[in-house]
This record gives C-alpha cells, sequence and structure tokens, in this order.
C-alpha cells in the first residue's frame, strides 16, 4: 500500500514540472494522450544533460565503446530473430469484467483494483505497436516500431566491428526511443509507450561475459551515485534463473527508491550468444567472429546495460525534491513558507547560472546585467530573469536547480564586481565580472 505521503510527493514533481516547463502531458489541449508526455525547455535541457552524461561516461572514458544511431523502424524479420514476436515479448493481460479496465496479470489478484468487480483469465498480449509501410496497408507491408534500441546494434555488428577495426572485447553504445504497448502505462513517465532507453552492448568472449556482468553492474551503479543519487536509494536485483527472459544467461535490475516505492531503472543481462547466433541463422549471414591473434572463431557473448531516460530523469528529480522549511533566502524576511530546491548534480541541471539585475527600474542595473549575461551565455547555459522581487527570483532559480545566481547591483557600477549566490549552500561572494567565466570554469568543469 502506497503511504499518502508518498502519493503527496509525487503530486508535487508532477505538479513542479507542469508549472516550471519540465514536463507537460501530451496533448493536453485535447484532454491528453494515454501515457504521453511531452518534455518542456527545461525538461529537454534535463533530459539532454542526462543523455550527455552517460555518452561521456560510456563512449568518451572507454577506448573500446562506440556510438550508434540506428533507426526506428527495421525489418520485420529483426523482430522474428530476436524472439519478440513470440510469446516472449507478451504481458498477461486481464480485464475487469465490470468496468472492462485492463491491467497486467502478474500486477493483480483476482479482483478490480478499481472496482472490485471479477477479472478475466489472463491471456498473452504482444507489446510489439505495429504499422504499416506504404500506401497499402495490407499484411506484407506490416512492420514494427522498434521496442528496443538493441536490436540496432546486433544487425550492425560487422559493420561497426569492420569499419572501426576494432577487437573483441568491444561495446557499441546507442540513445534512442523505443516504443511498447504497455497495457497499464502509470507512474508519470516512468512507464510510458513512447519512451528513451540508453542501450549498451558488450560483446567480449564467452568465457569472460560472467565477469563483465559484474563489472558493468558495478559500474553503472557508480554512475547513479556520481550524478547524485544517495547508496541508500539504489539496489541491485538479482534475477533468480526460473525469471530471466528467453534471451538471458544472468540478469540484474538496478531499481531506485521511487516515492512510490521500488521500481527498476536500469536491466543488465548476460545475453550469451543469443542475438548474434540467431541473427546469423534468420539473415544467412555469418556473424561469428575470428579472433586475429589465436584464429579462434566463435560467436560473442554480449553483455547489456539497458537504461530508460525517462526514469532515470524521474530518479534525478525525486532525489533533487527538497522542501525546506523557513525562508533560506537572506534578502526575503523569515517566514513560516516552505521553499523548493532541486539539488541537481551540476552536470544535470538545466540552468547553470542566472543573472539578475538587483532591481528593474535601474537603466544601468539593467545594461550592465545583461552585459553580463550576454558574455556568461557564450559558455555556460543561462537565464536572464528582472521580473519579481530579488528575493522570489532567487526561489524560482532554486526550485528549477539553478546552481548559481549573479546579482547586479548598485555597487557593481562602481566597482565592476558582482554578488554569486550559490544555490546550496547559499554563500554569497563578490567576484569580479572580469574574472566570471573563469570563476565559473572552475566550479563548473571536472
Ligand atoms: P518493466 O519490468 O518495468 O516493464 P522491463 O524489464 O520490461 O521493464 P527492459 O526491457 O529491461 O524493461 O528495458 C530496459 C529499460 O528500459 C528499463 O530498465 C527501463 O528503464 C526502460 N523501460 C522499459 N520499458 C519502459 C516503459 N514502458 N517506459 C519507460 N521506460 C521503460
Amino acid at each position: 500500500m502506497r503511504s499518502p505521503q508518498k502519493i503527496e510527493l509525487m503530486e508535487k514533481i508532477i505538479s513542479l514540472c507542469k508549472r516550471r516547463g519540465f514536463i507537460f502531458p501530451s496533448s493536453e489541449i485535447y484532454g491528453g494522450f494515454g501515457s504521453g508526455y511531452d518534455y518542456g525547455p527545461l525538461g529537454v535541457e534535463l533530459k539532454q544533460n542526462i543523455k550527455k552524461a552517460w555518452w561521456k561516461e560510456m563512449i568518451y572514458k572507454h577506448e573500446n565503446i562506440v556510438g550508434l544511431d540506428s533507426s526506428i523502424l527495421m525489418n520485420p524479420q529483426v523482430w522474428r530473430a530476436s524472439g519478440h514476436l513470440k510469446a516472449g515479448f507478451s504481458d498477461l493481460l486481464v480485464e475487469c469484467k465490470k468496468c472492462h479496465k485492463r491491467f497486467k496479470g502478474d500486477e493483480v489478484k483476482n479482483v478490480c483494483p478499481e472496482c472490485g468487480g471479477k477479472l478475466t483469465q489472463p491471456r498473452k498480449f504482444n507489446l510489439m505497436m505495429k504499422t504499416f509501410v506504404g500506401p497499402v496497408e495490407k499484411e506484407s507491408s506490416l512492420i514494427y516500431l522498434r521496442a528496443e534500441t538493441a536490436q540496432g546494434i546486433y544487425v550492425n555488428f560487422k559493420n561497426v566491428l569492420n569499419s572501426m577495426r576494432l577487437k573483441v572485447p568491444f561495446g557499441i553504445a546507442q540513445i534512442g526511443k523505443a516504443f511498447r504497448n504497455e497495457i497499464n502505462p502509470k507512474n508519470f513517465i516512468y512507464r510510458t509507450r513512447e519512451f528513451e532507453q540508453m542501450e549498451m552492448e558488450w560483446f567480449c568472449h564467452p568465457k569472460d561475459a560472467s565477469k563483465f556482468f559484474d563489472y558493468w553492474k558495478k559500474e553503472r551503479i557508480k554512475w547513479y551515485q556520481k550524478l547524485g543519487i544517495k547508496k541508500e536509494h539504489l539496489r541491485i536485483k538479482e534475477i533468480p534463473k526460473d525469471d530471466l527472459p528467453h534471451y538471458a544467461k544472468e540478469g540484474a535490475d538496478i531499481e531506485y527508491k521511487f516515492p512510490f516505492g521500488w521500481g527498476e531503472l536500469e536491466a543488465i543481462h548476460n545475453r550469451g550468444d543469443w542475438d548474434l547466433s540467431n541473427h546469423s541463422r534468420f539473415s544467412g549471414q555469418d556473424l561469428s567472429y575470428l579472433d586475429p591473434e589465436t584464429k579462434e572463431r566463435y560467436f560473442p557473448y554480449i553483455v547489456e546495460t539497458s537504461a530508460g531516460v525517462d526514469r532515470s530523469l524521474l530518479a534525478f528529480l525525486s532525489e533533487a525534491y527538497q522542501e525546506i522549511k523557513g525562508a533560506r533566502t537572506k534578502t526575503t524576511k523569515p517566514t513560516k513558507e516552505v521553499e523548493i530546491v532541486l539539488s541537481l548534480n551540476k552536470d544535470l541541471a538545466p540552468i547553470k547560472i542566472a543573472v539578475l539585475p538587483l532591481v528593474r527600474n535601474k537603466k544601468e542595473l539593467v545594461k550592465k546585467a545583461k552585459e553580463i549575461y550576454q558574455t556568461l551565455k557564450i559558455f555556460f547555459r543561462c537565464q536572464y530573469d528582472e521580473v519579481g522581487s530579488i528575493g522570489r527570483r532567487y526561489r524560482r532559480q532554486d526550485e528549477i536547480g539553478t546552481l548559481f545566481a549573479v546579482t547586479v547591483d548598485f555597487e557593481t557600477l562602481q566597482k565592476e564586481d558582482v554578488t554569486v549566490r550559490d544555490r546550496d549552500t547559499m554563500e554569497q561572494e563578490r567576484v569580479k565580472i572580469k574574472d566570471l567565466v573563469e570563476f565559473f570554469k572552475k566550479k563548473l568543469e571536472d
């Protein structure tokens, strides 16, 4: 049972997302659309920053991992070979005989959680989304929207191997949209029908696969922690042999303690040679690997790390959301009000620096502040704000996780310096305008 506080926290996060331009319901003016969400101006920045941090971690940090951007629409044979069109990629569907709501069979017992009505017997429901190519909607033009980005990587294994002159072990990483006809989308952006994945497929010798499976579990947990998620909010759930998906030899989920309870953030699997051997069989192309030194020929095993961009974003937001009682801002009078601070990691915060003239009815201050903004925005993601009292503006910036506020006041005009306020410590220090770029570079770069 979810506690009211947990539901309340989730609602507060959803409300903040809407109010501050992070996430909006899709097609809202038409009453929304299923589980769809649109990322607003700040949400898209946050999402890009998460993807950038992952890309940097996986690709730039490892000399033997390369990137790929494969297409969403693929030859339907891919999904036959992968097993997605079979029962393996299905959920159990049950329907309430009274209110006709549908649920995932493994999430409910015999009665409808909504109205108490009786449920139908579970039946298998394939999650692949279908569409047609070309002008005629016939069986032979039926194709699927990809349900994971990974298949685009497997079918390009030889292309990447040969063009980049790689040697096993190596990895191919990709970020992109995936689609699943989920029976019961829920918990905001946690489970939707259209979502984004960050997947890395690690090709290795079969004897090393278990070792790499353990290695990648550790590495991936570290990544979330590095970006601000507390250790106690993360856990590894090893998947028992009997519950493993059809393609896997070993599996584990990295779970996060979301406001609604523990939930999967990322899946790590040792997929054995399932993918390369099946694609070889179905395509008639030999996808085995010849070791140039030992001359051994084999199908590399694949260890996969598969993370959700949207789920990561929800985890980072949930972790960062803080309510602080009483005014934090020195310029406002003491108050019992609650201030919201989004303490996002520096690499993730959508806006790094806000530039604020102390008041907006003094032309010289506004002019100076705009000049500073123009200089800083070349180097960092900045926002200029002159509307409302300075205290309100600080609070507005805290609520969206802005790391620093630069305030241009009357002293600035005499001394050519500004106040820099730190979101987390709320320390304020005077910095010369000419030193600002270097000052922030030091603070923001690794
Ligand atoms: P779940 O059990 O929660 O349905 P899954 O085990 O089917 O997830 P995987 O197939 O392992 O998920 O996909 C890898 C990752 O992709 C997940 O850990 C998750 O972050 C993301 N993901 C999968 N399905 C969805 C979805 N419907 N909405 C948002 N993200 C998803």
